[in-house]
């Protein structure tokens, strides 16, 4: 069976293998398994449900050949970029920038949704699977027509020609049943499966590209602070084993054949970890939906290599947890990353923001995320610091001392995420204080672009 299609119009590539394995390199990798259209104009990529998931378009006006639009599950268009700043990789720890078509605190990168040949590709993609479709029909046509002057060719051969086209039209056909409508209902069912939408995915996602199954365990957070863009009204909660078990039911559905292409899971929502000290939830929350989840979508047979575990957590949820916690996840068949949420190790800095922690829980929880960070492989926790240009002037001493002073060497795990309070402002000011921060800094440290499902 061909999995190759070239017309005149277009060629078509089915089941196309990309890479197996999450990279951190500057050629534009794409991930999974997945089938391409390519015209004279340009590419587009469809994931195992035919559901489109990258685009970019061949016309000169393009800003980079590198670059791409990716379709995320939440149905946003991202624009990846090289930023057109040399300093992508040292600020954000990946080579290429996801610019978001939403209001986001990024510091860096361009304005690509206002670019005409962005959006006559966005509003065309549909129009192009239609356009294919109609080429192939008339060329399997117009091929069969010659085969039967041909009598040459023995009726097996003919047979093949067709059942060859037959691949390449069922995939248009359903590709084509994908229109933006369609997908945005998709989106909406996801949504609903996990009772919200994720309004914010850890930083640590960027290890995976963000490509991470959401499974709900727990609504709100601790503090609602003051700051905060992306709390919920919710109080916390624990979700009970049935909710989180009939998710998974629906979440497989959703992924449907795409699946496999997938190899992470976000124990959602704020502060996952809480689940875990809960009185109603306990440990078990935790590591009963991550082994499930790893049964049901089947990450041992996932395409993509290891699997990965993603959550938020809190300063309390963190000193509360007990330490078997981190010793069941760090058997789990996962890497598992927990992000903290610090903001500031300044007294008067957590005042202004309306988070209700005194400095030395804080530094406490710093050091706790030192220790642990030291006898886990398989457990990674990293931890956000807040980035302003107006905050109090204790907040970057008190934030040096805790990721220079109190470390003696520089050490490659445990990153710190510095995440600028603004939105939609990118500031000098602010992206030379984190140059300045990064290199004082003795542990990994990279800016949080607020990036939601
Ligand atoms: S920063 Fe974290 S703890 Fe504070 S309100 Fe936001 S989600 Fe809740």
């Amino acid at each position: 069976m061909f999995n190759t299609l070239s017309i005149p119009y277009c060629k078509i590539t089915l089941n196309k293998r990309g890479a197996d394995e999450y990279t951190k390199i500057s050629f534009p990798l794409k991930y999974g398994i997945f089938s391409e259209i390519e015209t004279s104009d340009a590419i587009l990529q469809f994931n195992l449900n035919h559901e489109i998931v990258r685009a970019k378009s061949k016309d000169r006006q393009w800003l980079q050949p590198s670059e791409w639009l990716k379709r995320s599950m939440g149905n946003d268009w991202i624009y990846y970029s090289t930023g057109g700043y040399t300093g992508v990789f040292e600020s954000i720890g990946e080579y290429y920038l996801p610019n978001l078509p939403y209001p986001t605190n990024s510091l860096i990168g361009g304005k690509p949704f206002d670019e005409p040949v962005v959006n006559q590709l966005l509003s065309s993609w549909h129009e192009i699977i239609g356009k294919s479709l109609d080429s192939v029909k008339n060329s399997r046509k117009s091929s069969h027509n010659s085969d039967l002057k041909r009598f040459s060719l023995d009726d097996r051969a003919k047979e093949h020609n067709l059942e060859n086209y037959h691949n390449f039209i069922e995939f248009l056909e359903s590709a084509l049943k994908n229109t933006p409508q369609s997908l945005q209902k998709k989106t909406e069912a996801l949504f609903n499966a996990s009772g919200c939408r994720v309004t914010v995915m850890p930083p640590d996602a960027r290890h995976v590209d963000y490509d991470i199954i959401p499974l709900i365990i727990s609504d709100g957070c601790l503090y609602k602070c003051r700051f905060c863009r992306v709390k919920s009204d919710r109080p916390f909660a624990v979700r009970s084993f049935n909710q989180i078990k009939e998710q998974i039911e629906q979440l497989k559905e959703i992924y449907g054949h795409n699946i496999i292409n997938y190899n992470s899971i976000f124990l959602g929502d704020h502060d996952g970890l809480n689940a875990g000290s809960s009185l109603d939830g306990g440990i078990d929350t935790i590591i009963t939906a991550a082994e499930e989840a790893y049964k049901h979508f089947q990450f041992d047979k996932s395409y993509m290599k290891g699997a990965n575990l993603f959550m938020f957590g809190s300063v309390g949820s963190l000193m509360n947890a007990d330490h078997k916690l981190f010793e069941l996840l760090n058997r789990l068949p996962y890497r598992s990353y927990i992000n903290i949420g610090l903001e500031s190790a300044d007294q008067d800095t957590l005042d202004l923001i309306g988070k209700p922690l005194s400095a030395l829980q804080v530094e406490e929880a710093f050091m706790e995320i030192q220790r642990i960070n030291s006898l886990f492989d398989n457990v990674e926790i990293t931890a956000n610091f807040i980035m302003d240009e107006n905050l109090p002037a204790g907040h970057y001493p008190a934030f040096l001392r805790l990721v220079r002073e109190s470390i003696k060497r520089p050490k490659e795990k445990g990153a710190v995420y510095l995440s600028p309070l603004r939105i939609n402002k990118p500031s000098r000011e602010v992206l030379f204080e984190f140059n300045r921060l990064k290199t004082l800094s003795r542990l990994p440290t990279f800016l949080y672009i607020i990036q939601r499902l």
